[in-house]
């Protein structure tokens, strides 16, 4: 009997689907009910009806280290749309001193750094050394050993391992806000901890970079959306939960906003914090879910150019001493033999405070950082302009919030949660939200195969 109940999974991002996936992998039958009338939440993308060009709603990148993520877009058949690096290379920007590039060469790992960081010309040698020499240190500093690390901040932390001035200037500061989306003095260093261990210290192909080749909508939420289908799953669009509603034995139903109330064996929520919270009564919340109001939010925004020419060599770049971190440009992403004009994507991280410029500053801003650091772009013209600002973009993984974060087991045996939010371990990412999908759906699994 319990082979056919249902599971209702709220909200199709990333962590709703890759649970969905698995779950319909092994026959068991999902509702996935989403409140927007498209799938894949902060990761999706969009038609441009200007250019008619594929625009994410933000710009992802990925790594050799997301290995649940590995796993899911190869179950859903679309781990060829990622451009994946063979070994790891960086170019980051400086407005006076150029481009200087950390590549490594295929030396087993942490060696691969070692080759990486001599030609990065931003940092003088000794620079260098400190760095390298930091590995060992960062190498023992467990966060699962010492938790205490999550109450110092990452800039604390680097300056405890003698990293100058100029290092962190030029190349953890850049990485920090890149991976963590914060700002290192306020970022927490297990975080930052976790992303240098599973990255740079174990295995070379691990901090390799992967840049989807498509938008994100075409790499995996319509081909997940096909397989969840293929095997009896269904989808209710263009549906909010309004009311999630237990008693002492665990939830009921869910309440939609339209009024309809669905029930089933099991419900995993995928949604964030602050949306979870806003589906749970305060009695509710303040007795079995209390960290759920500690949670803030970090903005990102993204700056879309397109110009009538080529602008960059690189595919992606790094910018230094710049409101702008990264750019992208997409046109020589996803189709470098067709790019003729150039569709750049800029992203500009912890991003707070620069959420109430207006549109078109945003984009003077942009437009701006871009004629200082690429000479080409002087001769060019800007065709067109559009942004997007994320002001819920992760939750603000400051010192001392990994004990907000909640497991993926509540005190409700039918009620799960996932999310990229939840206890990981993992910040914020693509690879927190699958791995946190993965860990519902086998958690749940387990509890289907009890009741057999
Ligand atoms: C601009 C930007 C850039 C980023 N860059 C990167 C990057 O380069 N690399 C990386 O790894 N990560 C990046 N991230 C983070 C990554 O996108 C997220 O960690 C991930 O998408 C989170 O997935 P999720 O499923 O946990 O949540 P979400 O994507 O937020 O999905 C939740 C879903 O639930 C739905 N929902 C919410 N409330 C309800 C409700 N009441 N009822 C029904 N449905 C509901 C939402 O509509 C949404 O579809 C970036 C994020 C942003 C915003």
């Amino acid at each position: 009997m319990h082979d056919k109940s249902t599971v209702i999974i709220i909200g199709g991002g990333l962590a709703g689907l890759s649970a969905g996936v698995l779950l319909a992998e092994h026959r068991i039958p999902v509702l996935i009910i989403e409140a927007k009338s498209r799938l894949g939440g902060r990761a999706s993308s969009f038609q441009d009806s200007k250019t008619g060009d594929i625009v994410d709603y933000g710009q992802h990148l990925m790594i050799g280290a997301y290995k649940e993520t590995e796993q899911f877009l190869k179950k859903i058949g679309s781990f060829e749309w990622l451009d994946r690096q063979d070994r790891l290379r960086l170019d980051l920007a400086h407005p006076c001193m150029g481009v200087a590039s950390v590549k490594c060469a295929d030396l087993p790992a942490p060696f691969h750094l070692l080759t990486g960081l001599s030609g990065f010309h931003h940092l003088t040698w000794f620079d260098k050394f400190r760095m390298f020499c930091s590995g060992g240190v960062l190498y023992c500093l467990n966060p699962k050993i010492f938790p205490g690390i999550d109450y110092i901040s990452v800039d604390t932390l680097l300056r405890r391992v003698s990293q100058s001035k100029n290092s962190r200037r030029f190349f953890w500061d850049i990485l920090t806000l890149a991976t963590l989306n914060e700002h290192p003095q306020r970022a927490s260093a297990a975080l930052f901890l976790k992303v240098i261990r599973e990255a740079f210290l174990f295995d070379r192909a691990r901090s390799q970079i992967w840049l989807p080749k498509t938008g994100l909508s075409e790499l995996y939420t319509i081909p997940a959306e096909n397989f969840i289908k293929d095997r009896g799953g269904q989808f209710l669009m263009k549906t909010r939960v309004d009311q999630l509603c237990f008693d002492e034995s665990g939830i009921q139903f869910v309440e939609t906003s339209h009024g309809r109330h669905f029930y089933s064996d099991f419900v995993i929520s995928a949604v964030p914090a602050r949306q979870l919270r806003g589906a749970i009564s305060d009695e509710v919340a303040h007795r079995y879910f209390p960290t759920l109001d500690q949670f803030t939010s970090s903005a990102i925004i993204g700056i879309h150019l397109w110009w009538d020419r080529p602008v960059m060599k690189n595919r992606f770049v790094g910018l230094l001493e710049s409101p702008i971190e990264w750019v992208f440009d997409k046109s020589q992403i996803y189709d470098p033999d067709l790019a003729q004009g150039s569709h750049l994507s800029l992203v500009i991280s912890a991003a707070n405070r620069f959420v109430s410029m207006s549109r078109q500053e945003l984009t003077d801003m942009a437009v701006r950082e871009i004629r200082r650091f690429f000479p080409l772009s002087r001769r060019v013209q800007l065709v067109r302009s559009l942004v997007i600002k994320n002001r819920r973009a992760t939750f603000a993984q400051q010192t001392g919030t990994s004990r907000y974060r909640l497991d993926t087991e509540t005190r409700f045996p039918n009620f799960l949660l996932a999310g990229d939010w939840t206890n990981t371990g993992l910040p914020a990412t693509i690879e927190s939200a699958v791995m946190s999908g993965h860990q519902a759906a086998k958690r749940l699994l387990i509890k289907v195969s009890n009741l057999r």
